[in-house]
């Protein structure tokens, strides 16, 4: 056997800090990881939202360890490389600048180490997990029995909804059984059905309206329909907030209905459930308070850092009764039950740590500016782009997608994919999503960073690309 100064020369980073007393190694390593994604957030605006081609270090590992320094070096290179959010310009996606709290919190996570799967491998953490899930249930106006649990991603928090609903219609047998939504609802409803074993056409997407909310009498047709036909449809998804334009579905009456009818029915808030956090936006989303479950996602709008989803549940004794299985191996849990015992994932980090310390930060008037500053900057944008050349498509929230008029679908393929280049050039970066067999252009405007002034530039440079379409 080789000895440990064999296989832990000098010259490479101890791999464990030492138990006994404060490591030298660990803290001037964290020091200097610590600076270098400083200066990586620091620098964020002189460079571009999406650098260009980048290389990747090495792969696999040498035959000794790597020193402090060539491992920062290895960082370095991927960091060069990675999308940049916290740029003015990144305008694309649902994926904002990171809070600072939030950052903290998700390193103190990783140096704990706990393990959300059982109460013993994280005591505190678990307590707090209940209790945010708790908090936000409130906050939603969700009943006193609701409660939660948190996933990694929305597209988990909506299969584990729909598997708790398919179990509480106790259809776990029928794969003929439905699911109903909107055709602008997530393509992660699609892999929900998949994975839950069910007929290819069990998800039924009804269509919207010309305000992009899915279509109550589409609804109240299709389950006339599927009951005419003897198939069952155990939920009902309304989105609120869609990915394309940020469309709310029409909660409250879909809410009436399904109640009405005796479906379950899941609010995939992935975007727009976070408005309800604060009294000014609340009213956009209230209704959420009637669902039988509901989607959050405080990583697509707050900063916490990826991932952070919550799937709340009005009754949350339906999370264990879906998915518990008796966790033979562990102590029993001291209250309600073990977080492996409410949701799919088994061990799980305590995401939850840099959801509860980046709200502390914010705090409630923090939380209502980005909110209302977002919806504030959809609107400046909206009302800056000429709506005789754009067909804009809209909803009450932060995002805005827009599509020449005068263009065919393949002169809309042209414009979006020249244009998001050019824009790209200019430090601007759009997404282009095909949204209804046509290309559009879509802004998301909850980077805090963006000021009215690169709103400005960018439906200037919009308003001239219009003249470009051939
Ligand atoms: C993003 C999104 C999801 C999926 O969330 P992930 O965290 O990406 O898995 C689900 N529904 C809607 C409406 C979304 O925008």
């Amino acid at each position: 056997m080789a000895g440990e100064s064999d296989i832990w020369p000098a010259s490479s980073l101890s791999p464990f800090a030492s138990p006994e007393s404060l490591d030298p190694q660990l803290k001037d390593f964290l020091d200097k990881a610590n600076l270098r994604l400083c200066n990586w957030l620091g620098e964020a605006a002189s460079r571009s939202p999406l650098p260009s081609l980048s290389v990747l270090p090495e792969i696999a590992p040498l035959k000794l360890g790597l020193s402090s320094e060539a491992l920062l070096e290895d960082l370095q290179m991927v960091m060069d490389g990675a999308y940049q959010p916290s740029h003015p310009g990144a305008l694309a996606h649902f994926d904002p600048p990171p809070l600072t709290a939030s950052i903290a919190a998700d390193l103190i996570c990783a140096g704990l180490n706990n393990n959300l799967l059982a109460e013993e491998l994280s005591p505190s953490l678990s307590r707090l997990e209940r209790q945010v899930c708790r908090w936000f249930s409130d906050c939603l106006g969700l009943p006193s029995t609701a409660g939660g649990v948190a996933a990694s991603g929305g597209t988990l928090s909506n299969l584990m909804a729909l598997v708790v609903a398919r179990q509480t219609a106790n259809l776990q047998q029928d794969s003929s059984a439905v699911v109903i939504a909107s055709v602008d609802s997530h393509v992660s409803l699609g892999k929900a059905v998949r994975v839950m074993g069910l007929a290819p056409d069990s998800l039924r997407r009804v269509p919207t309206d010309e305000n992009g909310q899915m279509s109550l009498q589409a609804v109240e047709d299709l389950l006339k329909k599927l009951k005419f036909s003897g198939r069952k449809c155990f939920a009902v998804v309304a989105t609120a907030g869609t990915t394309v334009r940020g469309a709310v579905d029409p909660l409250l009456s879909l809410c009436h209905l399904c109640k009405r009818e005796g479906v379950w029915l899941h609010v995939d808030g992935a975007i727009g459930g976070a408005f309800a956090l604060s009294k000014t936006t609340k009213p956009i989303v209230s209704a959420m308070s009637q669902a039988d479950s509901v989607t959050v996602n405080p990583q697509k709008l707050l900063g916490i850092t990826k991932t952070s989803s919550l799937l709340l549940v009005s009754d949350r004794s339906h999370l264990a009764s879906t998915f518990s299985t008796g966790l033979p191996y562990l102590e029993p849990s001291w209250t309600d039950s073990h977080g492996g015992e409410m949701g799919l994932q088994g061990t799980r980090p305590a995401e939850v740590l840099k959801l509860w310390l980046g709200l502390r930060q914010l705090g409630e008037l923090g939380i209502k500016q980005l909110l209302e500053s977002a919806i504030d900057r959809r609107c400046f944008l909206q009302g800056k782009l000429d709506t005789s050349s754009f067909e804009l498509i809209s909803g009450p929230l932060h995002v805005i997608a827009f599509t020449p008029k005068k263009a065919d679908q393949n002169q809309a393929e042209k414009w979006s994919s020249l244009t998001r280049q050019k824009l790209l050039e200019e430090h601007l970066m759009l997404s282009r999503p095909l949204h209804h067999g046509r290309h559009y252009l879509k802004v998301v405007l909850g980077n805090p960073h963006t000021k009215s002034s690169h709103l400005e530039k960018l439906s200037f440079l919009l308003n001239k690309s219009v003249d470009e379409v051939s």
